[in-house]
């Protein structure tokens, strides 16, 4: 047989800049947790688009409420207001227990704005003279491709050649109070941190660093910025990571699963006492908030106001967890996470990430390395436990 996906590699080789190294599967139709390639090979997806698609792939509800709302309407700008704009903001706000939110598209700009926010915050409302606001961020964070976010990354593939780069970022160790506390001054508006490092290999801070991070910015009059964006909307068995430690930000930044899969849609989420700081013409974006990805993320929001999808990552999670503990010193050196969200080490000496998610892709178990022998686990929230078991029943096979 002829098959389709060498030639579908190729030419997306040929035609496009080559930011990334993807597996050669060809994916051309998805439903829930599952892929279908070109040449009609299925997989399970692992990956579940870096944790954008937590309800799975087309989500009956999600298609029906974007199919009605591109019958009706899909785009105003934020120069007029239109009528599914308040309703998300009003519910999104709700399950962040928060008075404001503020959408946008992207993770990256969720981030870019959060820092805007902190900056014209710590000028006007704490006091910090012009032009030196601090913000401290975490040793292996990650939180986009601009910039300014490149500029405080500690990877060097995401920053190297990309300068001059954005001042005013402070980096510490990650999970390391102290360094915290020594790194805020008089010029901190905020510490910007992932609750779980995703991008670094689903990374867990100790246990009390969270509240702790949380005691410190209140007692130095700083702002505690959580990007969930990966870690936030279910993933980790709860809605946000930090509520595992009982903690509330001063800001959530959320996006990813925000937009169902469909479109992408990014918000921040905080009180008026910090996000009330923007006034008309200071601060925006185009497609920022537009109904399409208002219609759609408020049906997301609504999916969570549930609780069943937290609660199954939670179940699931333990299930996977203890599926993936009972692997270490069969070829696994370390797992991590939580919820339905793994970081797994594989003996360096076996193979690489890449080999194995290659191996993986073979027996139709789509997974994504991240550094070195890292791969991460994170299924769409829908998944099934005997697909669940299927996944590691590969990754068995494969160590062995
Ligand atoms: N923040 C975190 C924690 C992320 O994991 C990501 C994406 O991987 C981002 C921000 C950036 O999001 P985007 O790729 O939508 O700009």
């Amino acid at each position: 047989d002829m098959l389709l996906t060498p030639g579908a590699v190729r030419d997306a080789e040929r035609w496009t800049a080559h930011n990334y190294h993807p597996l050669p599967v060809v994916i051309s139709s998805a439903e829930g947790a599952w892929v279908t390639d070109v040449d009609g090979k299925r997989y399970l997806d692992c990956l579940a688009g870096y944790s954008a698609l937590n309800f799975g792939h087309r989500h009956p509800k999600l298609i029906a409420t974007a199919h009605e709302q591109l019958d009706r309407l899909t785009l105003t700008s934020r120069a007029f207001i239109h009528d599914q704009f308040a309703d998300f903001c009003h519910e999104l706000a709700d399950l962040c227990g928060t008075e404001l939110v503020l959408p946008m598209n992207t993770g990256a700009e969720a981030v870019e704005t959060a820092i805007k926010v902190a900056r014209k915050w710590g000028y006007q409302v704490k006091g910090v003279p012009a032009g030196q606001a601090t913000i401290v961020v975490a040793d292996g964070n990650f939180h986009g491709r601009t910039t300014t976010i490149i500029s405080f990354s500690t990877d060097p593939d995401a920053r190297n050649d990309f300068g001059p780069y954005t001042p005013g970022f402070r980096i510490v160790p990650y999970g390391d109070l102290t360094a915290l506390a020594e790194a805020i001054d008089e010029t901190t508006v905020a510490v910007l941190l992932e609750p779980i490092q995703g991008e670094q290999g689903v990374v867990v801070p100790p246990t009390g660093y969270l509240p702790g991070v949380r005691q410190l910015c209140t007692e130095q009059n700083v702002l505690f910025l959580a990007d969930e964006i990966q870690s936030g909307l279910g993933r980790t068995g709860a809605t946000f990571a930090l509520d595992h430690e009982g903690v509330k930000p001063d800001m959530y930044l959320l996006g990813k699963a925000l937009g169902g899969g469909i479109v992408p849609v990014s918000a921040v989420a905080a009180d008026k006492s910090v996000l009330g700081v923007l006034r008309p013409g200071e601060h925006g974006s185009t497609f920022g908030g537009n109904p399409l990805a208002c219609a759609v993320a408020t049906e997301v929001v609504r999916l969570l106001a549930t609780g069943d999808f937290q609660r199954r990552s939670a179940e699931l999670g333990a299930r996977l967890h203890t599926a993936l503990g009972g692997l270490v010193g069969e070829g696994l050196v370390a797992v991590r996470g939580r919820g339905l969200w793994a970081g797994i080490d594989i003996d360096p000496s076996l193979m690489t990430g890449r080999q194995a998610c290659e191996r993986l892709a073979a027996r139709g178990v789509l997974a994504k390395d991240t550094h070195g022998s890292t791969i991460r686990l994170a299924p769409p929230l829908v998944v099934e436990p005997e697909e669940l078991d299927f996944a590691v029943e590969q990754l068995r096979a494969i160590l062995s």
